[in-house]
């Protein structure tokens, strides 16, 4: 299958790209994204001939997309769903209550769902630029999740270099370690004094400094990216809707044809568009319910058309992996449901006047996929609070989406909420919600761990106890100067 732009074709660029050539380069034409250029058929067929094993259906998506990859490296990219706590099961589907499930996309060695995609994602490129003998660096600015699973996806592949950058005090301690204590010759991380918005801006003058761009040219060295604009993480995150399908009806929730609901907490909108993909292509889903924080522009622009960035600041909450103002996936449903000419204009308004608006007719067709709601902090901690007494410890993101299921449903149907973190990402706010507050994630765990009997892996204790090798804080300005030495 060919990759087409959601901006249309600037005549420079090929007017279609392979998916390997994708994910590669994956900036498209007047600053758009790669989409597939048709979907295939996930319909009741599909799930019952692949639905029975996770790594059989991911296997199934990609040779659906009849994508340009070698057997033997898509083979390789998922026996890395051996590294998540039940290689057979890496999505554990719970039933915790009448119709609510909750789909945990957290079990695997980041402890976030990045790990779904990122995993198979960070094999596959690798495999890739060896294979054509090429080498890439990955920058990455995180306010979190993102980081930690990106080093330890690419740690120690020789053709690809990442350098992380990280708002200094802007993280949860876990998250931090997580990054600090990766140990391998082809990582850097780096604290950035500032907040996650500097962090970004330094990210991006870095990429346009001409020095920079033409350092790595010396070096015979591209750039890649591994956030979600890019379409290899998309594509593995497309196979966990289905497969939350198939699992309703194993446990007997639902028959084969009969729909459900989605209820997703989002940011980037990687996760949403993965399960819009699997209702296009035919997973029976009533809607997708897009949750989200106090940062409510999604929730905004799905209920009145209008996405509009004037006058709204990022606000730091308890979720901060759902922190986000532009978020980048949002184009991609744009282009499937509008066209290449529409996407541009509203992506070209967006950049020139802050905002966009949809017709009445666009917004009733945007409504008949996603229905939206946010919920506060204070929200979300009654929430972790109520479900924490009848035994099931979520985190600040999850508790997000309990809102979004008492209040969006229209009909009675089965609902599949994602959980995205483990709630020992963020167990201090978790803590604060069981009534106790903590100065250090390492107090909150053991307080939460003891109060509910939840259990805390061992990798997350051990890190408390790894040596830490990046050390380095630094001003935006002294940014460039650490990357030329590291390369
Ligand atoms: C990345 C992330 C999200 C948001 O997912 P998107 O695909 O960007 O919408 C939600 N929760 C957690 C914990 C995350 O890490």
């Amino acid at each position: 299958m060919q990759f087409i732009e959601t901006r249309g074709n600037d005549g420079k660029k090929a007017e279609k790209v392979s998916f390997s050539e994708a994910i590669l380069s994956p900036s498209a034409s007047f600053g758009g994204l790669y989409v597939p250029e048709s979907l295939p058929d996930f319909d009741e067929t599909f799930i019952k001939e692949y639905g029975a094993r996770y790594r059989d259906l991911a296997k199934a998506v990609l040779q659906a997309f009849a994508i340009d990859v070698d057997a033997q490296i898509v083979d390789r990219a998922l026996m890395r769903y051996e590294r998540f706590d039940d290689p057979d099961t890496p999505v554990p589907v719970v039933k915790l209550k009448e119709d609510l499930y909750v789909c945990e996309l957290y079990h695997g060695p980041t402890r976030a769902f990045k790990d779904m995609a990122l995993q198979p994602f960070g094999s596959m490129l690798g495999d890739l630029a060896q294979a054509r003998n090429e080498h890439y660096l990955i920058m990455a600015a995180t306010s979190g999740d993102t980081g930690p699973a990106t080093l330890e996806t690419f740690k120690n592949h020789p053709n690809v270099k990442v350098v992380c950058l990280y708002p200094e005090g802007g993280t949860s301690d876990v998250q931090r370690l997580q990054m600090v204590t990766e140990d391998a010759p082809n990582l850097k991380v780096l604290g950035v004094k500032g907040n996650f918005d500097d962090t970004q801006n330094a990210l991006k003058s870095l990429l346009a400094s001409d020095s920079f761009k033409a350092e790595l040219r010396r070096r015979d060295i591209a750039l890649s990216a591994a956030n979600s604009v890019n379409f290899g993480r998309i594509i593995f995150q497309i196979v966990y809707h289905i497969y939350s399908y198939a699992e309703l009806v194993r446990q007997g929730a639902i028959a084969y044809g009969e729909k459900i609901y989605l209820v997703v907490p989002s940011g980037n909108f990687g996760n949403a568009l993965g399960a819009y993909y699997a209702k296009k292509a035919g997973v029976p889903i009533e809607k997708i319910l897009i949750a989200s924080n106090v940062n409510n522009i999604l929730t905004e622009w799905i209920e009145t058309g209008v996405y509009d960035l004037n006058g709204r600041r990022l606000i730091r909450t308890e979720s901060p992996a759902m922190d986000i103002l532009k978020s980048s996936n949002i184009e991609r449903v744009l282009f499937d449901l509008f066209g290449a000419d529409r996407t541009k204009a509203f992506m070209e308004s967006l950049a020139k006047e802050g905002r966009f608006a949809l017709n009445k007719e666009e917004l009733s067709q945007l409504q008949m996929h996603f229905a939206a709601s946010f919920s506060t902090d204070a929200e979300c901690e009654a929430v972790i609070g109520d479900f924490a007494k009848e035994g099931y410890v979520m985190d600040t993101h999850t508790a997000t989406c309990i809102k979004a299921y008492k209040t969006l449903r229209e009909k009675a149907l089965p609902t599949v909420i994602y959980s995205t973190a483990e709630w020992t990402k963020f167990s201090r706010a978790v803590a604060k919600a069981l009534g106790r507050q903590f100065s250090f994630d390492k107090d909150a765990l053991q307080w939460v761990s003891q109060e509910t009997g939840a259990k805390v892996p061992e990798m997350i204790y051990a890190l408390f106890e790894k040596p830490i090798v990046h050390q380095a804080v630094v001003t935006k300005e002294k940014i460039e100067e650490e990357m030329l030495r590291f390369l």
